[in-house]
């Protein structure tokens, strides 16, 4: 299994995504200029003016053997560009378009550091083939409805019904997409099967990923099996994205926790999980078919420990697709939440 390791060709891949960037960046300025070259009466003589005088203080610098003050020619002449471009009813930036990501101005590194988009764009390459990194696409809170949760089902601990609990979990969500970043939130969604948990976790994800965050989701036995490849292998791989974003996304969703088989490594790596991302104030939501005696029974105390002290649980069950339909009548089944 070598499936957390960026491969060349994969490199490969993102770097020629931002070549591409870049060049249709700059054939789209090639275009302008000749736009404006024809249309606005004394750019075309600006614009030999500015390669001209370019040209000179470049000549200028190296037979002098001093450098040029290229600074304060270009922001004179961009500063009679724009001039020119505003008379004209043409955006100020007419020539100087938006990069997809203005932190690297598309080009994937700052200070020979990755750029938060080059890892995004490492981890939707590695684990293209996830399940749930696929729905984070689609799935919104807009189509999360109340109505599925009955409200004659009640949670025999809380005394809540199984609607109250619904509305909890949808506001606690949306919360936590609004104040994200503002000090360490982390939630545990539990419950039975197909009661919404994975469709909530879903939303936030891809509430943050619009919000340019990188989120990492991944079904709790992919987590392990990820950890497992990376600590028992001998070469550590020093680019191995899987391993490294379980540590350092913003935010980590870890789907079905209970499902994996679980042993002396799983429980030692979960603690590892939960530790280490609180220690660097970075969130973790889980999902999990265990209830809280189940989720003590299984790992151990200072993992049970930490999740009772840092983490908000929410209790999803009695979903009910045909709950609305038999108050309602003929209401097509609409697909919603579970999976
Ligand atoms: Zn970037």
């Amino acid at each position: 299994m070598n499936f957390m390791k960026l491969t060349n060709t994969q490199y490969n891949s993102i770097m020629q995504e931002y070549r591409r960037l870049q060049q249709d960046r700059d054939e789209l300025i090639r275009k302008r200029k000749r736009e404006l070259r024809e249309k606005v009466p004394g750019f075309a003589r600006l614009d030999d003016d500015f390669i001209a005088q370019g040209r000179k203080a470049l000549f200028d610098s190296l037979s002098q053997g001093g450098r040029a003050d290229f600074k304060g020619l270009t922001e004179s002449v961009i500063f009679q560009e724009k001039d020119l471009l505003r008379r004209n009813g043409y955006p100020e930036d007419y020539l100087d378009p938006p990069y997809q990501c203005p932190d690297c101005r598309d080009s994937g590194y700052i200070d020979g550091e990755p750029c938060h988009c080059m890892k995004k764009r490492a981890i939707e390459i590695v684990f293209k083939d996830e399940p749930v990194m696929k729905r984070m696409l689609t799935d919104r809170f807009s189509d999360f409805s109340l109505d599925y949760y009955p409200t004659d089902r009640i949670d025999p601990q809380t005394g809540a019904s199984a609607r109250d609990w619904a509305k909890r979990a949808l506001e606690a969500s949306r919360g936590f997409v609004d104040t994200f970043g503002d000090g360490i939130r982390n939630i545990v969604f539990y419950g039975s099967a197909g009661s919404g948990k994975t469709f909530l976790s879903s939303c936030i994800a891809g509430s943050l990923l619009r919000e340019g965050k990188t989120v990492l989701y991944l079904s709790a036995a992919r987590l392990f099996d990820v950890m497992a490849d990376h600590s028992f292998r001998r070469d550590g791989y020093s680019d191995d994205v899987g391993y490294t974003s379980i540590f350092s996304s913003d935010l980590l969703i870890i789907d079905d926790l209970g499902t994996e088989i679980s042993n002396a490594f799983t429980s030692l790596s979960l603690f590892d999980v939960i530790q280490s991302r609180a220690s660097s104030e970075k969130a973790v939501i889980i999902s999990t078919n265990l209830d809280l005696k189940e989720i003590r029974g299984r790992y151990t105390d200072r993992i049970y420990s930490r999740l009772i002290e840092r983490y908000n649980f929410y209790h999803l069950f009695g979903f009910d697709g045909r709950y609305e339909n038999g108050l309602k009548n003929l209401k097509p089944a609409k697909k919603n939440g579970g999976h």
